[in-house]
């Protein structure tokens, strides 16, 4: 299965859960949000495995260990064991391995979950630079002070490999927006001035980790953010579906880089266990998706059609994201004040420009 280079956007008369036997699945905005689970998502899941679907579990976050992330899942009905997980920090562990020999010594700057991974990995951790270790991994945990940091900085100084479990820079939370592992790997790196390789998405890494892990046929990503979870599996090579239950929404999607665009469109998990209709395009430059319709006309979105339940909202942003990047990918521009912020949820929304 590969992308349709005129618009990205495929289609299937299968189910999804039926046409890939394995689904590599983000956490926060696809199976849940902060502390509640997403509707539809654990019913979703469940049956997609009952159609043959293997899950695995794919997190930037480096500080849980997979069992804790699989507990976790557990108790919101997606049963998950930690054979189900892939975190940043196991893929910051294989990272190392493609230029360390087994037993290196390495520099840990982290959780629990990174050293884990990183000891699992057959490594020697280190407790300081004069240990002279190979490489520096760095992931985020609550703990992290500046004497880790200021360790990490010498033994990249003195010619260590500076490893990152991911470059997020922010970590949101309750009270807002917290300073992620990008953040902390940029304060080392103001001081070395070495960029370093980075395991998490939208790195490939972990993706063809777990693909690789389960032997699959066909692999499907899943994903809420189209900067981490779109542009990760086009850098792996897998088809990608996005979910309207996280970050990105139908406005950043009829507006996303080519190298972030997403291959399915849904609104929740349960569209797992449906076909997808593909956009075609008709006369006068219009895309059409079943009852929705959209076109560029000198760089401005227009679009038409019935929105009045959830499907029928997202066959619209189906032909909008197919007009969109035709126009674009046919060095037209678009106008984004012309893309109006759109909620597949809630029809109040419909409509309404910026
Ligand atoms: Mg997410």
């Amino acid at each position: 299965v590969s992308a349709d280079p005129a618009s990205g956007l495929l289609g299937t008369d299968r189910p999804l859960a039926e046409l890939f036997d394995l689904a590599l699945v983000d956490l926060d905005g696809v199976t849940y949000r902060g502390p509640e689970p997403i509707p539809g998502a654990a019913e979703g899941l469940a049956g997609a495995r009952s159609r043959g679907m293997h899950l695995v579990f794919v997190t930037n976050n480096a500080s849980r260990d997979p069992s804790q992330v699989a507990d976790h899942l557990t108790t919101l009905d997606i049963p998950a064991s930690s054979d189900d997980v892939v975190t940043s920090a196991q893929a910051a562990a294989a990272l190392l391995g493609t230029r360390l020999a087994p037993g290196a010594r390495v520099f840990v700057v982290g959780g629990a979950g990174l050293h884990t991974a990183v000891a699992a990995a057959g490594y020697a951790i280190v407790a300081s630079a004069d240990d002279a270790p190979e490489a520096v991994v760095q992931g985020f945990a609550p703990e992290v002070g500046w004497r880790q940091l200021a360790e990490a900085a010498y033994a990249i100084q003195a010619g260590a490999w500076h490893v990152a479990s991911n470059l997020d820079l922010t970590l949101p939370n309750e009270r807002g927006l917290a300073p992620g592992n990008g953040s902390l790997v940029n304060a080392v790196v103001a001081a070395t001035g070495i960029e370093p390789v980075s395991a998490g998405k939208p790195a490939p890494t972990m993706f063809l980790l777990a693909a690789e892990r389960v032997g699959a046929r066909a692999t499907l990503v899943i994903g809420d953010r189209l900067d981490t979870d779109s542009a990760g599996a086009r850098a792996a090579g897998f088809p990608v579906l996005h979910v309207f239950t996280g970050v990105s929404s139908p406005r950043d999607a009829i507006l996303a880089a080519p190298n972030e665009r997403p291959n399915y469109l849904a609104a929740d998990l349960m569209e797992l266990l449906d076909a997808h209709p593909t956009p075609v395009r008709t006369v006068d430059g219009w895309w059409t998706c079943r009852g929705g319709a959209a076109r560029v006309i000198d760089g401005r979105l227009e679009w038409r059609g019935v929105a009045a339940t959830v499907p029928e909202r997202v066959d619209l942003v189906r032909a909008a994201c197919a007009a969109a990047w035709a126009a674009v990918d046919a060095g037209g521009a678009l106008d984004p004040n012309t893309v109006p912020e759109f909620d597949v949820e809630d029809d109040q929304r419909v409509g309404r420009a910026r």
